[in-house]
């Protein structure tokens, strides 16, 4: 079965815009507990290689390692153990919240901008990079970043994601 609620987002998104392609190399960022990691390789990626914070049981053809991933040198360590650039970043990383709204706004745009830097910097021309978001977020810089860098930025609202909460997807297709 499926090890999370949010693999069932990621299958929405990709079933509305067909992400994951056979033979897709991916990096997956905050993997834990391994929903997006299963998805993935259920759908045909050739490789996947997760990080979190917290250990992940093993996914037969996946590779995850236990690491912060805004850590020095972390960045470089997954694209190292994909032996080269990705086809698509994915990124569902969350802190856990602090209960002081700035405070937890912020901590979730860092995460975003970190994880939409690492896509631009590493990913393939033609590439793809998925991020958890949230509606209403400060998010205009790195927005601008990604429609420069990226074809096409959609904000996506899956069926699986709770109704009262403000989390979107951001999808950014076509990188330059
Ligand atoms: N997509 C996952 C799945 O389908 O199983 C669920 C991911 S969960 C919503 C968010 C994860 O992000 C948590 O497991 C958390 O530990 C991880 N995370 C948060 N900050 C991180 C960081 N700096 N580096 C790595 N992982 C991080």
């Amino acid at each position: 079965g499926w090890r999370s609620r949010a693999a069932f987002k990621l299958m929405e998104i990709d079933d509305r815009l067909g992400l994951i392609r056979r033979g897709s190399r991916v990096i997956d960022l905050g993997a834990a507990p391994g929903g997006w990691t299963q998805v993935a390789m259920k759908r045909g990626a050739a490789a996947v290689v997760g990080v979190d914070l917290l250990p992940v049981e093993a996914v037969p053809g996946a590779t995850l390692i236990e690491a912060d991933f805004t850590a020095p040198g972390v960045d470089q360590q997954l694209i190292d153990l994909l032996g080269g650039p990705p086809d698509l970043v994915l990124s569902d990383m969350a802190h856990n919240t602090v209960g002081h709204r700035k405070t937890d706004h912020l901590k979730i745009i860092v995460l975003i901008e970190i994880a939409a830097d690492f896509a631009i910097r590493t990913l393939r021309p033609g590439g793809t990079f998925v991020t958890k978001s949230f509606q209403g977020g400060d998010l205009g810089e790195v927005m601008g970043r990604l429609r420069a860098a990226f074809d096409r930025v959609q904000i996506i609202k899956p069926g699986a994601s709770r109704k009262d909460s403000a989390e979107v997807f951001l999808v950014a297709t076509g990188k330059r």
